[in-house]
């Protein structure tokens, strides 16, 4: 299948759908522009995106899955642990990172049957071990990370002036260093996820030094200043390629991505289609995040408190009989006034429909920037990992967004996120947003401008579309 003259992209993603989703779109990106893009990852993964894919191979897009066998028995994790959000526990999550260190073999033998071997590896951040399977086969690998820019240079500047290591209170805030804008976070708001990860988040750095280039899910108009500073800090080229999302142009993309959607298309936009413009608060928390009954009701409550229209998601996985129960009264007293979406709700179609408003987001930075795409302003509730990072990106530096006040992380995996914001706040954080005074109609108009240039990023012309240009002709030459 490889035509000696078409170069080749091996894309190696982290399995989880905050990192699998970006990489097929970003697969689906050099795709079409003539890349052959080789997506490897294991059985179950694949399965979630085959329709996006098979979508692609009717377009005639170059791009396929590579299966890797998933070594749950060697690690002793049961069949079908294969994504993070089956994971779920802190417990299996070493067993988890255990495994996919295990992908390597596989990964090497398909490569040692190319010829000509594949131009560029583009693989994610938290699998360090790629590193050697390029070293191996010398070819050049890209590190693909899922935080937005001025996270990266907010982590690796306290990293480099070893802030945390002076610090005793977790809750003080401080000032990160190095930077053009005054940001306070707290330590225990940094670094997130990698508590209790030590180890391998100094493997993960390690790998991101060695690379030959870091790829990031942004765009240069929102943060010129911070790819700079980062790639000088790394002293590497930083590739700003996005926002990825902006490939999915239709409905029948933006509906499929990422798992099958629990509403159907058709009946989401027969909701959204005769609400007023910009007038729809959109509620979601990612694929990770956990919350108890008590805080999903106190959500729903305060977005019926406001008095504007809604769309609800709860997790499959947060749907348990107390839930559902609460959410026969509560969607009998709602009515069409709001939408409540049990499961995968198509995000990217409802962020971009004309009635959508607002969005109350955990700050995953996928759904970060999605919001920012759209041109939507948004309510930050961090959770964990790089959230709290991104609220100040969204809050403090671009201000299109406020904040709910959460101050204290989750502890993802260990404990469902609790009863923390009680439905007043939740309300008076919807109607500040969605308010028609000044400061509101200022952060609306922020939004929206920022996300025109956020497509215009993508669009023949715009810089990121012009890197990726660069990028394919510097590894195919
Ligand atoms: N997503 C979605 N529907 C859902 C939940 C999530 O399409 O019901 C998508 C969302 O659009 C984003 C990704 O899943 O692309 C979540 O990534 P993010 O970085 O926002 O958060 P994470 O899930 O990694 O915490």
């Amino acid at each position: 299948m490889t035509n000696h003259k078409q170069p080749h992209f091996i894309l190696v993603p982290l399995m989880a759908q905050g990192h699998m989703i970006p990489m097929v779109d970003l697969g689906l990106l050099l795709a079409g522009r003539g890349v052959l893009v080789s997506v490897m990852t294991t059985p179950v993964n694949a399965s979630r995106f085959r329709s996006t894919i098979e979508r692609a191979r009717l377009a005639c897009l170059p791009i396929h899955f590579v299966e890797l066998r998933f070594p749950s028995a060697e690690v002793g994790l049961p069949d079908g642990f294969e994504n993070i959000d089956v994971v779920a526990r802190m417990e299996y999550a070493h067993d988890f990172f255990r495994a996919t260190r295990l992908l390597q073999q596989q990964v090497e033998d398909y490569i040692r049957e190319r010829s000509p071997l594949p131009n560029c590896i583009i693989s994610d951040v938290c699998h360090p071990w790629m590193r050697n399977v390029a070293r191996n086969f010398g070819i050049p690998r890209l590190t693909f990370s899922v935080i937005s820019c001025f996270t990266q240079i907010c982590e690796y500047n306290i990293r480099h002036y070893k802030v945390l290591d002076s610090l005793e209170d977790q809750k003080a805030p401080f000032a990160v260093p190095g930077l053009a804008e005054r940001i306070e976070v707290t330590k225990a708001q940094v670094p997130g996820f990698w508590v209790g990860w030590e180890e391998m988040a100094k493997e993960v750095y390690e790998a991101e030094f060695a690379a030959d280039g870091i790829v990031l899910n942004t765009f240069e108009a929102m943060e010129d200043v911070h790819i700079k500073s980062y790639a000088k800090a790394m002293g590497k080229k930083v590739w700003s390629l996005g926002p990825y999302s902006l490939c999915n142009k239709t409905i029948a993309p933006m509906a499929a991505r990422g798992n099958k959607a629990s509403i159907d298309a058709a009946q989401c936009l027969s909701w959204l289609d005769p609400k007023e413009p910009r007038s729809v608060v959109y509620v979601s928390f990612g694929s990770l995040t956990h919350m108890k009954p008590s805080q999903l009701r106190e959500i729903g409550l305060g977005l019926e408190a406001s008095g504007h229209p809604f769309v609800l998601v709860i997790k499959k996985t947060e749907t348990n009989a107390e839930v559902k129960e609460w959410l026969l009264e509560f969607e009998e007293k709602i009515g069409s006034r709001g939408l409540v979406i049990k499961g995968w709700a198509p995000q990217v179609m409802i962020l971009s429909h004309p009635a959508a408003g607002g969005f109350m987001t955990h700050c995953g930075w996928n759904s970060t920037l999605e919001g920012i795409s759209a041109g939507v302003p948004m309510i930050t509730w961090p959770h964990f990992a790089d959230q709290f990072l991104n609220e100040k990106m969204a809050v403090d530096v671009l201000e299109v967004a406020v904040s709910l006040g959460v101050k204290e992380p989750t502890n993802w995996g260990v404990d469902d996120v609790p009863f923390v914001v009680p439905r007043d706040e939740v309300e008076r954080a919807v109607r500040r947003l969605m308010d028609d005074g000044v400061e509101g109609r200022a952060r609306r108009g922020r939004a929206r401008k920022l996300g025109e240039k956020a497509k215009e990023a993508m669009e023949e012309g715009g810089s990121s579309h012009a890197n990726m240009t660069h990028l394919i002709e510097h590894y195919t030459h």
